[in-house]
């Protein structure tokens, strides 16, 4: 899950829906939890829910951006913030593996605190939902593991094209373009993991991307003041 960083709040809101488009500005146009591109359809997604903390409604450092599966299934579930990983507190990238066929799952390495937060966040949103045995069962419209999958095979084809080009900037500037019109930012630093020049810049490109968070190479470093 890609680290994110909202900066301080450009304005006060008297309605927690006029601050779109500034979380758009700042964070893209990406869920903030499952990464998928939306440019039309993010709702303004309070951590800690609204219906449990009005005075959190319409407060910026509550503010992420959420689809619509994502915000449906975490809904005004009670949130005690200490109990869970968060995109814009936590290294989130550290946490979670993706993998070949849409499934996402615990890093390994974890500690055991961090183990129990990282699930809890997974569960929230119900992240790691796959059509696959075992894998929990998502509600019919509910196609991010999907997305996933499509992301994923897509990014490979762009890693194979990459390989066979040589690393030439022309094939990263494409891969670059690709990956933001796709969405799913870990899938992309997943794949490129041995390309710090892609990884670079998918953490440029994909605006909002906590940049404290990786070394200059584009590897993953624990967040000052998180929980990883
Ligand atoms: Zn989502």
């Amino acid at each position: 899950m890609r680290p994110v960083e909202r900066g301080p709040a450009p304005r006060t809101y008297a309605k927690y829906g006029d601050a779109i488009e500034d979380l758009e500005a700042r964070l893209d146009i990406y869920c903030s939890y499952c990464e998928r591109r939306l440019p039309t359809s993010l709702a303004v997604e309070h951590v800690v829910p609204k219906d449990l903390s009005p005075r959190l409604e319409t407060e910026w450092t509550n503010f992420l951006l959420g689809c619509t599966n994502c915000n449906s299934v975490k809904g005004a579930k009670p949130v005690d913030v200490s109990d869970f990983l968060w995109p814009d507190r936590d290294n989130t990238f550290l946490a979670f593996t993706y993998v070949k066929g849409g499934f996402v799952s615990l890093a390994d390495n974890l500690s055991e605190t961090q183990k129990v937060q990282a699930q809890a966040l997974l569960d929230l949103v119900e992240l790691q939902r796959h059509k696959a045995p075992g894998w929990g069962n998502p509600a019919p419209r509910d196609k991010r593991w999907q997305q996933r999958d499509e992301v994923w095979a897509a990014a490979e084809r762009s890693l194979e094209l990459l390989e066979k080009l040589g690393g030439v900037d022309e094939a990263v500037e494409q891969i670059l373009i690709a990956a933001k019109g796709y969405g799913f930012f870990s899938i992309w630093m997943t794949i490129f993991n041995d390309y710090p020049d892609v990884k670079k810049g998918l953490i440029q490109r994909f605006i909002g991307t906590a940049s404290t968070c990786f070394d200059p190479d584009g590897n993953p470093l624990n967040r000052l003041g998180g929980n990883i």
